[in-house]
């Protein structure tokens, strides 16, 4: 992209929106869907800039990762996310498991599986209560991107494959890569109640999910009747605005209880053990 001089720059700001403390972690909550209790948060960025507002994510993430800034970004993520993860223990709440997106760059950094282990060391976080979420683009590159998710794995963080379904050659890299839970992307979520397409690969994933033994989550719930969908169908996990919006740490822990009350609504089908 050109820009003119009067045009805004996003990667000069971008640059020096670090050390001018101008980001912020949001989390939002998943549910186990059976049980109702918080399974844990993803924490999601937000970029407050003095001019602009409010910038989301997908408005400056592709910036920053075809700049490179999303390796000091990146860091600045793993490092906050970990330290919040630690407070709420520290405080007293019940642990969870904080999830993180990684973007491709950051994958295929040399020594990334160091720095994870140096940031929980820093933190003094338990490797399991930290989930990456990676995509299914990121793994196209087999040979570099395995070595370093099997690092991951041996540290003992989990893996999630974030946006299940959109990508490429997704049954290939769930038998090759040590992957522990599947996010059905929510463009999957949105019309499962209505659409029989919809209908029928939500559940296929959910018992391939099973059958595989790993978790499985879906995003972008939003109304009781894909919840009560979702439950019906054995979805372990979910996330949603249903249940809540990405939150700031104050705001969230205020709201554990809620949730459980949504979820019990809804109720849970008889043949479900909890
Ligand atoms: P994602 O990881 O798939 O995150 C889910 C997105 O869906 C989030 O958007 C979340 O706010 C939104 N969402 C959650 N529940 C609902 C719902 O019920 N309905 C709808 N319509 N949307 C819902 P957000 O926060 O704007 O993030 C967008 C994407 O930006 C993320 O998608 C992720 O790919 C990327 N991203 C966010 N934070 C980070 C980060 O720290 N690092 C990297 N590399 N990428 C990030
Ligand atoms: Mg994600
Ligand atoms: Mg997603
Ligand atoms: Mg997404």
């Amino acid at each position: 992209m050109v820009h003119t001089s009067r045009e805004w720059n996003i990667e000069t700001d971008l640059k020096k929106a670090i050390d001018r403390n101008e980001f912020r972690l949001y989390y939002q909550p998943k549910v186990n869907l059976l049980s109702r209790k918080i399974i844990g948060v993803e924490a999601l960025i937000r970029w407050f800039h003095p001019e602009k507002g409010l910038i989301p994510p997908l408005d400056f993430i592709p910036v920053a990762e075809q700049t490179g800034l999303i390796i000091p970004i990146g860091e600045w993520v793993l490092r906050t996310a970990c330290l919040q993860n630690k407070a709420w223990q520290t405080e007293g709440y019940l642990p969870m498991v904080m999830s993180v997106n990684l973007s491709v760059r950051q994958l295929y950094q040399p020594r990334f599986v160091q720095l994870v282990e140096e940031i929980l060391t820093e933190t003094d976080l338990k490797p399991d209560y930290l989930e990456l979420e990676i995509t299914e683009s990121m793994m196209a590159d087999t040979n570099h991107a395995l070595p370093t998710i099997n690092g991951l794995k041996e540290l003992g963080v989990q893996i999630s494959l974030d946006d299940f379904g959109t990508g490429f050659s997704a049954l290939f890299y769930l038998k090759e890569f040590p992957i522990n839970k599947i996010k059905i992307d929510q463009s999957f979520i949105r019309n499962c109640t209505s659409n029989t397409n919809d209908t029928t690969i939500v559940k296929t994933i959910i018992a391939m999910a099973h059958q595989l033994q790993m978790g499985v989550i879906a995003e972008g719930i939003e109304s009781t009747d894909q919840l009560k969908f979702l439950q019906e169908n054995f979805c372990n996990h979910g996330q949603g605005y249903l249940f809540s919006k990405p939150l700031l740490p104050d705001e969230l822990v205020g709201y554990f209880g809620d949730i459980e009350e949504i979820v019990s609504q809804v109720g849970v089908p008889k043949e479900v053990k909890t």
